[in-house]
């Protein structure tokens, strides 16, 4: 479930070397607040992205920290490639100096590299906290980039003057390309984004796909630098894998690795249907899988659970290694069932398994769950078909009669909604698929309580499915 908000913020992102004050700072700016869905459990870890507020006007910050990488006095090329994911998306920079140190030369590499960006770029000379210092800002000059102020992160001192110039250059929000409107020609094309960790098993899985069936053509769409997609048949039906380069890049460092998969599968789920969101077996859900299934939770993407490396959950204890497995089948442990088909698992420790994820990722309830082996390529067949069924049901539409004598029969009275919350629902339309939208009509202009919500998301997928993909449901006063 989701309350829609389908625009496209401005977006500014903070860089610069450590202990500068990047995260001061970025906090000063999103006020401490990093957590952006509220009644979602799972889902507000701590953020790479966070939203702030400036003069009336939203805006979503990203910190850099990791993944440009600060230490390094000469950054390779290559490794700038990669974190320029996260540069691609910004519509203004802020690189961050200590202006209580000399200027040195990662400073002068990394404003190099960054005014080669051609993006509006800004310069903070931070822990400039006293008047009698800001002469000394102006060494900074020395970089090259025009638009510098001093500043005082800790002491909130220059930010404003600092986000007033930055607002000036920023875009409006803009509309996203949001759900597909009814009437549109649907192409038959299914768009998968491979999302997850570093070493879940992403690029093993896409051999696995694209090698399994037809690969037909591999394009470079002009567009995008460096993506490459990957056109497949398989069963008379076309998937497009995204970006299966940047999918097979790996970070440099654990780190970096770990903050570009989160880029990445940001950037990968915008041109997406269907997110693979591959989770390995052996290390059951952490928070960077949670925090990422929350982006593709809140992309209205539709979603395939992928369990990998099931092969190795109960080699593992038959090896005798007792590593904790977090959400192993427990009564499997140390134990093998002859004659259980597979490799020794029984069907109830896939449930299990299973329940615990779901446990884990209470807001993905909606997404199928596929246990596979990438490497062996066991049940490979079962996420092709699973991204078809979730390909169809996200492109299902009720028609609005049906929509309706589905509503008379919805006890409205059970839904856990304070009195004073209450309103009356007059009908209900599905507005737009991929994801689908419904628009609910009632007597007053209020924000929809999430019980209601939930309650109503609910009873539409009891009736109608729409498995793998999210609900969106707004509402509107009928004048
Ligand atoms: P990051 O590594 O770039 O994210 O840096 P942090 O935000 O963690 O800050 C590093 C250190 O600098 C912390 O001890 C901060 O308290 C300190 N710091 C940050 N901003 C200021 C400032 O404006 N003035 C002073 N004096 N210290 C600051
Ligand atoms: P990525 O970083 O998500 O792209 O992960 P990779 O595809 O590079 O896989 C990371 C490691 O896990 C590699 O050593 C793979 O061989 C291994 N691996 C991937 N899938 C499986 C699997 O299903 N079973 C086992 N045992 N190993 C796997």
């Amino acid at each position: 479930m989701k309350s829609a908000d389908p625009s496209r913020l401005p977006t500014l992102a903070i860089v610069g070397r450590p202990n500068v004050g990047k995260s001061t700072l970025f906090n000063r700016i999103v006020g401490r607040r990093r957590a952006i869905v509220g009644d979602e459990p799972g889902i507000t870890r701590d953020r790479l992205y966070a939203e702030g507020n400036w003069g009336g006007r939203r805006l979503r910050v990203v910190d850099t920290g990791g993944i440009i990488p600060d230490e390094a006095a000469q950054i390779p090329t290559e490794i700038f490639r990669q974190a320029r994911v996260a540069l691609d998306e910004a519509d203004a920079i802020i690189m961050v100096v200590d202006g209580r140190t000399e200027l040195a030369a990662p400073d002068l590499e990394l404003a190099r590299l960054l005014l080669r960006t051609g993006k509006p770029l800004f310069l903070a000379v931070n822990k400039v906290d006293t008047l009698a210092m800001e002469p000394y800002a102006e060494e900074f000059h020395r970089l090259g980039i025009r638009n510098l102020f001093p500043v005082s992160a800790e002491h909130g001192k220059g930010v404003a003057e600092l986000l007033d110039a930055i607002l000036e250059v920023l875009p409006a929000e803009q509309p996203e390309a949001g759900p597909t409107e009814i009437t549109e020609e649907q192409t038959e094309e299914v768009r998968v984004a491979i999302i997850g960790r570093p070493n879940v098993g992403k690029s093993t899985l896409l051999n696995r796909l694209t090698g399994s069936a037809r690969a037909i053509v591999t394009d470079i769409p002009g567009t995008t630098r460096d993506a490459v997609d990957e056109l497949v048949e398989a069963g008379g039906k076309r998937y497009r894998f995204i970006d299966t380069a940047g999918i097979r890049r790996k970070g440099k460092t654990k780190l970096m690795a770990e903050k570009l998969s989160v880029v990445m599968a940001r950037k990968h789920l915008e041109s997406a249907d269907i997110a693979l969101l591959m989770i390995d077996a052996t290390e059951g859900v952490t928070a960077l899988d949670a925090n990422i299934a929350g982006y593709a939770h809140e992309s209205g993407r539709s979603v395939v659970i992928v369990i990998n490396k099931w092969d190795l959950v109960i080699t593992r204890h038959l090896d005798g290694s007792h590593r904790p497995l977090p959400y192993r089948a427990e009564r499997s442990a140390g134990r093998h069932h002859p004659g259980s088909g597979g490799n020794g698992k029984r069907p109830a420790d896939r449930r299990l398994y299973e329940q615990q994820v779901r446990n884990a990722l209470k807001f993905l309830a909606y997404a199928p769950v596929v246990f596979i082996s990438a490497k062996s390529g066991k049940n490979i067949d079962k996420v092709f078909r699973a991204i078809e069924r979730v390909a169809a049901e996200r492109r299902k539409r009720i028609p609005t009669a049906e929509m309706n004598r589905f509503l008379q029969t919805v006890d409205f009275e059970r839904a856990s909604v304070p009195a004073s919350r209450r309103v009356k629902i007059y009908y209900m339309t599905q507005a737009a698929v991929s994801p689908p939208t419904f628009i609910l009509f009632t007597d007053r202009p209020v924000k929809l309580h999430f019980s209601y919500e939930r309650f109503l998301e609910n009873q539409i997928r009891r009736a109608f499915g729409f498995e793998g993909t999210p609900i969106w449901i707004k509402n509107r006063a009928r004048s």
